[in-house]
């Protein structure tokens, strides 16, 4: 049993989509229809289990992030029902970030009053591209005037902390065209901005239609270009990159995305959902653990048993230590080399002998205490990361 009294972040999932992007791997579903009741009773029922839980009792919440799937498909009144719940089992931070994705083909001018109302205070968008072109191509069921107008509607209905997705190193698409999307993003002055590298995760259809060589990927060369010209183009505005992918004016970074990237505890509510909890026992540097992602199967076990976690993974030491640098390094930042040593007895060179060859190679370097990832290295992150898993 683990006492632990820091703030904790809380993540709900609601798995529901109008359509399957053809690029998505996420626990999205789509359904005749949405069984929205039925699923807000079993959010509500399983977060009433976690209420009684001791890892998780009188803890207060920093940050709560309703994601998807598409949680904009639900209604004002069902988030202002689960958010009720939430501030009735656990103590909100009274500057508590809550977060609501938003498809641009679900936006109207009447739910995001009601979000708002409800408690939500950041839209995440997921716009993607403000190219008819592209749009068509990721499948996305949006036009470039949705995406436009649903950014129109958040601002209106008062979202001063808002951001959107953008997705780019599409095949095909050229610097002029992402050009052209990141001036249009730029127009919207948003606080907060994430571009993301199209890639092609296997059981998806583009991941298909990559092996079969009917899409081809850009070249190494060209992908490096586009990171380039967004990191210019949002410096430029005033946006500092913060993460590999994310984007913030001063002080506008996410609160619950860089829990994750710290190593924070967190608590996944919803079909699919994963949890964290760092704390230390016995031998074991913290626990992780995962829902049964079918919602249907997923409401079921709830209605059973008031939980319904399928995987669970205690994390000893090399593979938290490990974590702990893929995600740290993810942050402009970097991690800090004093709380590495701290919890696990080495400094990070001498836990992992490469780092010293990163160094030398200019693909990271240590500065006042903190070990990242040089402009170079963020670059080739990922073959970096994979050395750690
Ligand atoms: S809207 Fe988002 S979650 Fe839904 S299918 Fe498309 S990418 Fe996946």
């Amino acid at each position: 049993m683990i006492h632990c009294k820091e703030p904790f972040s809380l993540y709900i999932h609601i798995p529901y989509c109008i359509s399957k992007c053809p690029y998505c791997d996420f626990n999205s579903h789509v359904v005749a229809e949405i069984p929205e009741r039925n699923y807000t009773d079993a959010l509500l029922r399983e977060l009433e289990h976690y209420d009684n839980s001791d890892n998780w009792r009188g803890r207060t919440v920093q940050s709560i992030f309703f994601g998807g799937g598409t949680p904009s498909t639900f209604k004002p009144s069902s988030i202002g029902n689960i958010l009720e719940q939430i501030s009735t089992a656990f103590p909100l931070e009274s500057d508590c970030e809550i977060t609501l994705e938003a498809n641009p083909g679900t936006v109207d001018g009447t739910n995001f009053p009601g979000y708002r109302d409800a408690g939500v205070n950041r839209i995440s968008v997921g716009i993607q591209s403000f190219q008819p072109r592209l749009l068509k191509f990721l499948g996305r069921v949006h036009t470039a005037d949705e995406g436009r107008k649903a950014l129109d509607v958040v601002r209106q209905a008062g979202f001063a902390d808002f951001s959107f997705d953008l997705i780019f190193a599409n095949p095909g698409q050229t610097l002029a065209e992402l050009e052209a999307d990141l001036n249009v993003a730029l127009e919207y002055r948003p606080p907060h901005l994430s571009a993301y590298n199209l890639t092609f995760e296997e059981g998806t259809p583009f991941h298909h239609e990559y092996r079969s060589g009917r899409l081809r990927s850009l070249t190494e060369d060209e992908e490096i270009a586009m990171a380039e010209l967004i990191e210019q183009t949002f410096f430029a505005a005033g946006l500092q990159r913060y993460e590999i992918s994310n984007y913030a004016l001063p002080g506008c970074h996410s609160r619950h995305n860089m829990n994750y990237w710290q190593n924070g505890d967190y608590l996944g509510i919803g079909a699919g959902a994963h949890s964290y909890l760092r704390a230390a026992s016995g031998f074991m540097f913290g626990t992780r653990w995962s829902n049964e992602k079918s919602p249907g199967r997923y409401m079921a076990a709830i209605a059973d048993a008031g939980i319904a976690v399928t995987d669970r993974e205690e994390l000893d030491r090399i593979k938290a230590a490990g974590e702990f640098l893929f995600l740290g390094l993810r942050m402009t930042r970097g991690v800090s080399s004093e709380a590495f040593s701290s919890r696990f007895g080495k400094s990070p060179a001498d836990f992992y002998p490469k780092i010293k060859i990163w160094i030398e190679a200019d693909l990271m370097e240590e500065t006042k205490g903190f070990l990242r990832l040089t402009h170079r290295g963020l670059l080739l992150a990922n073959s970096i990361f994979v050395e750690f898993m």
